[in-house]
C-alpha cells in the first residue's frame, strides 16, 4: 500500500482522459487525498472518481488562457501541505512529460515538503492505441521522440529540425496544433519527404476521439480543417503508415482523403 502522509504531495498522472486508463495507484491516491488540484486536461470521468468529500480545486491552464500561473500553483500546493493536507496534484497524461513536474517538485523540496510522482499513460501512447499503431517498429522506427511545439507567448518556435527530421524515428508532437505549419515546413526543409505519414489524434482515449491520416506536406491544411477544440497529438513517421494499411481502422474512421494517391 502506497504511503500518503498528511503534509505530503503526490504528482499524479491522470492519463489521457479515459478513467479506465488511470492506474490503480492513482485511483487510490485520489481517494486518500484531502485536497486535489487538477489541470484543465484532466478528464471529467477521472474527476468523477474523486470522492465528494474531497476538496477539488481547478488550477488549469489552456494555451493562451492562464487561470493560475505556475508560481501561484506552487504556492498553493506548498501551503496546503504545510496545513497538513494530503495533496494530490492531478495532471493530464504523465506528470513527467511536458507537465511542469520539475517546477512543482522543486518548490516542494525547497519548502521541505515530501513530494513523489505517480506515472500516467501519456497522450502519445493513447494516440498510438487509437490508431492501432506501434510507435516503434523493428527496422523502420527505431527511435521515438517526444517534442513540444509550444512556443512561449511572443516567441517563435525554436526547434532543431535537423535533429527531429529522422526517417528512422516516430515523432510525437505535443501541443502542436497551432504550430502544425511550422512543423511541416521545418521537417521537410530538414530532409523528411513530403509524403511521410502523419496521424492526428484528437481527444485520444475519449468517446469524442477523432483520427485523421494525412502526410507531412498536407499537415497544415489537415490541422486547420480537421481538428476541433480538443487536445490533439501529431504523430509523424513510417510506423504510422503501416498502421494505416494494416490496422483496419480506416473503414470506420474519418481520413483526410488527399494522400497523394
Ligand atoms: N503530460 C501530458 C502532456 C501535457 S501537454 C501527457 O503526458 O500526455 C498537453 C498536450 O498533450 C496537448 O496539447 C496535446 O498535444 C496532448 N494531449 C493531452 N491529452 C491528449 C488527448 N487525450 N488526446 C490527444 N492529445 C492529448
Amino acid at each position: 500500500m502506497t504511503e500518503f502522509e498528511p503534509g505530503s504531495v503526490w504528482l499524479v498522472g491522470a492519463g489521457p482522459g479515459d478513467p479506465d486508463l488511470l492506474t490503480r495507484k492513482a485511483e487510490r491516491l485520489i481517494q486518500t487525498a484531502t485536497l486535489v488540484f487538477y489541470d484543465a486536461l484532466v478528464g471529467a470521468g477521472v474527476l468523477d472518481l474523486v470522492p465528494r468529500h474531497i476538496r477539488l480545486v481547478p488550477v488549469g491552464k489552456r494555451s493562451g488562457r492562464h487561470s493560475r500561473d505556475q508560481k501561484t500553483i506552487g504556492k498553493l500546493i506548498v501551503e496546503a501541505a504545510r496545513a497538513g493536507d494530503r495533496v494530490v496534484r492531478l495532471k493530464g497524461g504523465d506528470p513527467s512529460i511536458f507537465g511542469r513536474a520539475a517546477e512543482e517538485m522543486e518548490v516542494c523540496r525547497a519548502a521541505g515538503v515530501p513530494v513523489r510522482i505517480c506515472p500516467g499513460v501519456t497522450a502519445a501512447s493513447a494516440a498510438a492505441a487509437g490508431i492501432g499503431a506501434s510507435l516503434t517498429l523493428r527496422g523502420l522506427a527505431r527511435r521515438l521522440t517526444f517534442v513540444t511545439a509550444h512556443a512561449r507567448a511572443g516567441e517563435t518556435l525554436d526547434l532543431n529540425w535537423e535533429k527531429l527530421a529522422d526517417p528512422q524515428a516516430t515523432l510525437a508532437v505535443y501541443m502542436g496544433k497551432a504550430a502544425a505549419g511550422e512543423v511541416s515546413v521545418g521537417l521537410i526543409a530538414a530532409g523528411l519527404p513530403g509524403d511521410t505519414p502523419v496521424a492526428l489524434v484528437e481527444n485520444a482515449s475519449l468517446a469524442t476521439q477523432r483520427l485523421f491520416y494525412t502526410r507531412l506536406d498536407l499537415l497544415p491544411i489537415a490541422a486547420r480543417t480537421a481538428l476541433g477544440d480538443g487536445p490533439a497529438l501529431i504523430l509523424v513517421g513510417e510506423a504510422i503508415e503501416v498502421s494505416r494499411e494494416f490496422s483496419g481502422t480506416l473503414t470506420t474512421q474519418e481520413s483526410i482523403a488527399a494522400r497523394g494517391n
